[in-house]
């Protein structure tokens, strides 16, 4: 048992007290974990759209102060009551979904939407007694999607946590706690590309250039590269994308461009952009008889799609997947040892480094578009 357990934790976090609004380095006391929670000690975390998204509150109701972050490796510091399959010193990554291993999604080989855990953005605070376990000078700070990771100790549900291996470089593997494994699983686990196959992956962000990393690791033959933004082609070559194609220099929809190059349209495609016209080109551009047309994007709230209803009849399919359909707490430990056997490669994400005291660097690299992915230090 570490010396700290059961005690209250006085750290660093990063505290955003308003929207829109650099987020300040402070004290904060972190309670000891309650039933069913673990406290994690933060070695390494990342910063991702949804933390900037939910900071800068514009369309949602605004709930500060909040301690953001979900992107994370750390070390277990103590348990609650009631967790059996966690202790002191394993290495974990947090994740912003659950899996209880209770309920029908996490009976179901099929799904990955526990009922209890799945993400929930409005929250703010532990589902055990509906209370927040950090506060600064008394006043208490809400909790983000459950991990809250820009903070040297956080506390979790453990239920949100994957155990690692503990050879696993956590300044590396901490990037698979969201989006990666999610553009990865969606390739992998629901696009399933054939070797030899053609796989057209819509935006090449970081989602979209995991799911690129996919089809690669698949064998896919022809990775096919579509973004509206010319710069993003270089970068995705790393990522072997072997062709691309910017919907902006043709006066034909996308989807006819891609079955003009691919004798009647690729074998799967895999949509990461969030724009409802990617998703309807997504689907369309799929050979009839056998294509698959994933959907990763988050829409707008207003969007629907529409195609024409033909093209279900012709055997083309249309699904979609949250979080790359991955079990965070039985999927992603075999995830790490894909990079451990040299499988996946990871470092390709990891464009900038910051120290924890420089985080606000962290939102500026992501607002102005550079890079994939700012690794932050909580230990510099
Ligand atoms: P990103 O903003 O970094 O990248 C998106 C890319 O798409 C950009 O390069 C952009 O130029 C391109 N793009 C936009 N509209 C386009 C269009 N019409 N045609 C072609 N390219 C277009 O985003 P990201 O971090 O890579 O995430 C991608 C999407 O995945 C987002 O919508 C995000 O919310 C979503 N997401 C979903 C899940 C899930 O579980 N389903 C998890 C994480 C992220």
């Amino acid at each position: 048992m570490s010396s700290t357990a059961g005690q209250v934790i006085s750290c660093k976090a990063a505290v955003a007290w308003e929207a829109g609004k650099p987020l300040v380095i402070e004290e904060v006391e972190v309670a000891p974990p309650q039933a069913m929670e673990v406290r994690l000690k933060i070695l390494f975390t990342s910063l991702y759209h949804t933390d900037v998204y939910f900071w800068e509150a514009k369309g949602q109701t605004p709930m500060f102060p909040r301690i953001f972050g979900h992107e994370a490796g750390g070390i277990v510091e103590s348990v609650g009551e009631g967790v059996t399959d966690l202790e002191p010193g394993d290495h974990v990554l947090p994740v912003f979904t659950g899996e209880c291993k209770e309920c029908r999604h996490c009976k179901s080989e099929e799904s990955n939407m526990c009922d209890l855990l799945r993400i929930n953005t409005d929250r703010g605070v532990m589902l055990n007694d509906g209370k927040s376990r950090f506060s600064v000078r008394g006043q208490p700070i809400y909790h983000f999607v459950g991990t809250s990771t820009f903070s040297e100790y956080t506390v979790v549900h453990a239920g949100c946590v994957a155990k690692i291996n503990p050879a696993a470089p956590l300044d590396i593997v901490c990037v698979l706690s969201c989006g990666i494994s999610t553009g990865l699983g969606a390739t992998l686990n629901v696009a399933k590309p054939e070797k030899g196959s053609s796989v057209a992956i819509f935006g090449l962000g970081a989602v979209g250039l995991a799911a690129a990393e996919g089809a690669r690791i698949a064998g896919a033959s022809r990775i096919i590269g579509v973004d509206l933004n010319s710069n993003r082609f270089e970068e995705a070559k790393k990522f072997g994308v072997t062709e691309f194609v910017n919907p902006k220099d043709y006066d034909k929809p996308v989807q006819e461009v891609i079955a003009e190059m691919t004798d009647g349209g690729v074998d799967r495609s895999v949509e990461c952009t969030g724009s409802i016209n990617a998703m309807i080109s997504a689907f369309e551009c799929v050979h009839d008889g056998w294509g698959v047309a994933v959907l990763v994007g988050v829409p707008n709230k207003d969007d629907s799609f529409k195609t024409h209803p033909i093209n279900f009849l012709n055997e083309k399919t249309l699904k979609g997947t949250f979080f790359g359909n991955y079990k965070p707490r039985s999927d992603l430990p075999s995830v790490v040892e894909k990079y451990m056997n040299k499988e996946l490669e990871l470092e390709k994400f990891i464009t900038h480094e910051v120290p924890f005291s420089e985080i606000n660097k962290a939102f500026e690299y992501m607002l102005s578009g550079a890079g994939l992915r700012c690794l932050i230090r909580m230990d510099a």
